[in-house]
């Protein structure tokens, strides 16, 4: 699917064309030109290249894949953060309700707030607050700790009022989380995490049901000036080559990690608490994550000083904020975030050999 999905753009190259052109010549046969009025109305998909801020033929043919991956219309932008603009751009509510979670997203929601008024409220006042044309964000799971929040609980409720649910599934891409089978209408991923999984690309990802949805966040993003750039919609179709195979081994290698740990937990005694949604008991948690939690999660040690000098034990831990590369990455969460403990860190596992990371995390908590 990842592989084949676009074999129809193929030439005698096999690895895809690094289209860098910003420009398109218009069409030699003066019959065929068309007037911008003309072509008022038209599908996106089938108005020609004309100039990359509209459209350019590697994003085209990375959202086609990826839009495979993710069974929806995929829309590719510049960051995961422009991904949530134009969401809430498209959407226009006077009202957003968002958990904890990632802050950016709650930086974009106060810029709302700040310009236009828009109230921002918790998960907690959906179900007495919300209404039709309201905005429920439900990130799951969450950062930084890897917990599952209740989709498809938030996704009822706000359905029954008329109000849409996008969620910000960055955690958990596929295979992992089906945001669609949980009710979500907009789902939405940082690509510069799972999907670019290389730590050399910042881009974002909207996936929609429907074509019509797609071609109206594409006409926005024309002038919202945020569409994934050239290299990086080439260096994201590059990677969904192999996104599968690199996130089943990410989140199989972390749930085993986090299962070590927890039952090895009364033998580090450094090791105070660990949070992943495998550890949670809720029933909803094994119906929206099948397989397992996700391959970020935290953990809290026994003092801010030793969760200071902790990625400083670790050979194979990067020591790094961001999530989802082929390389494991910890960090020392409270340099990033302020809203959590000093005790706190963030770990991200990569592609590495899962005995290695154990071995390594083991030693270092014995230190
Ligand atoms: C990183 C991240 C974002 C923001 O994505 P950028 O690509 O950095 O703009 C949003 N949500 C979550 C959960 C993230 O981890």
């Amino acid at each position: 699917m990842a592989i084949h999905a676009d074999d129809d753009h193929i030439s005698g190259d096999v690895a895809p064309v690094i289209h860098l052109s910003t420009i398109y010549r218009y069409d030699n046969d003066p019959s065929k030109l068309k007037t911008a009025r003309e072509i008022e109305g038209t599908d996106f998909d089938e108005i020609p290249f004309v100039y990359s801020r509209e459209n350019q033929p590697n994003v085209a043919r990375a959202e086609e894949v990826i839009g495979k991956i993710t069974g929806g219309n995929a829309v590719l932008y510049s960051a995961g953060l422009s991904a949530f603009h134009a969401a809430l751009t498209h959407l226009n509510p006077k009202k957003v309700f968002i958990g904890d979670g990632y802050h950016g997203c709650h930086g974009i929601l106060s810029i709302l707030e700040r310009n236009y008024g828009t109230k921002v409220l918790t998960l907690a006042d959906v179900e007495s607050k919300v209404e039709a044309g309201d905005v429920v964000h439900v990130e799951t799971p969450v950062n930084p700790y890897g917990l599952a929040i209740d989709l498809e609980r938030y996704a009822k409720i706000a359905h029954a009022k008329g109000a849409k649910v996008i969620c910000d599934a960055t955690f958990a891409p596929p295979p992992i989380l089906d945001p669609f089978a949980l009710g979500a209408d907009i789902v939405m991923h940082s690509a510069s995490k799972y999907f670019g999984g290389h730590s050399d690309v910042l881009a974002g990802i909207l996936v929609v049901k429907d074509q019509k949805t797609a071609n109206a966040l594409k006409d926005d993003r024309i002038f919202l000036g945020s569409i994934c750039p050239t290299m990086e919609s080439w260096l994201l179709l590059r990677s969904s080559r192999t996104f599968v195979s690199r996130v089943k081994q990410q989140f199989r290698s972390a749930n085993e990690i986090v299962s070590y740990l927890s039952k090895n937990q009364e033998k580090l005694p450094k090791l105070k608490k660990i949070y992943h949604s495998s550890l949670q008991t809720e029933e909803f948690v094994k119906k929206q994550l099948p397989n397992g939690g996700p391959a970020t999660f935290a953990i809290e040690l026994d003092s801010g000083a030793t969760a200071r000098a902790f990625p400083s034990k670790l050979q194979y831990f990067t020591h790094s904020t961001s999530l989802g590369s082929v390389e494991s990455l910890i960090e020392w969460r409270c340099m990033s975030d302020s809203g959590v403990a000093d005790t706190l860190l963030r770990l991200s596992i990569g592609i590495e050999d899962t005995q290695d990371l154990i071995d390594d995390l083991v030693q270092a908590l014995k230190q």
